[in-house]
């Protein structure tokens, strides 16, 4: 298996980008995002819980957010050849968390792709997406809110990677075909895509 985790702030493009690689590699996409709005679609217990964070541009408590990814990972691991975990982790102890959780069924992060993106490009792009999806956390409060909780924490994990010798950035501006080209040639740098 291959497990990749895109890293970077609301916006960076990491949605866009986990597409075309789930294209080119063949990888499971897990989005911790995509998870918790389709449990508010469904108006489960989970959900409601989800939206009172979601909606104020807070991150869900790690101990639920961890279950759940546990529990997503047990579910798709039968059919998988490996994941893109996007929008997770975004603690230090969520980082921890999925370490132990990969390690206890023999697996590991092998790569983290960072994509580095500027605050004023990231509100940009966030209010035009909001525009469009629909998103009750894409408005300019919310935004302002979720890119103040990546700046304190969520960003650490920048040097939480670099230190474990896994962390990739990439600039993630301009033509989103030229951002992909260089992830492609990040990861296809690395050993552990030959075991795909
Ligand atoms: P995303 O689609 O990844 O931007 O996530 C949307 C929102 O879901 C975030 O602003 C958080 O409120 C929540 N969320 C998603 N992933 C996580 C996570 N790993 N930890 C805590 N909250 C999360």
């Amino acid at each position: 298996m291959f497990n990749l985790v895109i890293f970077g702030a609301p916006g960076s493009g990491k949605g866009t980008q986990s597409q075309k690689l789930i294209d080119r590699y063949g990888l499971t996409h897990i989005s911790t995002g995509d998870v918790l709005r389709s449990q508010i679609a469904a108006g489960t217990e989970l959900g409601k819980i989800a939206d009172s964070y979601i909606s104020k541009g807070c991150l869900i408590p790690d101990e639920l957010m961890v279950d759940i990814l546990a529990q997503e990972i047990d579910r798709l691991r039968p059919t998988s050849n490996g994941f893109i975990f996007d929008g997770f982790p975004r603690t230090i102890p969520q980082a921890e968390a999925l370490k132990k959780m990969l390690e206890q069924r023999g697996e590991e992060v092998h790569s983290v792709i960072g994509l580095e993106v500027a605050d004023e490009e990231l509100m940009e792009r966030l209010i035009k997406r909001g525009e469009q999806s629909g998103r009750s956390d894409d408005n300019p409060e919310t935004i302002g809110n979720r890119l103040k909780v990546y700046h304190s924490t969520t960003s650490p994990l920048r040097d939480y990677y670099t230190k474990e010798g896994k962390y990739t950035p990439i600039h993630g501006e301009g033509h989103v075909d030229e951002i992909f080209n260089n992830i492609v040639n990040a990861i296809d740098g690395s050993p552990c895509v030959k075991a795909i």
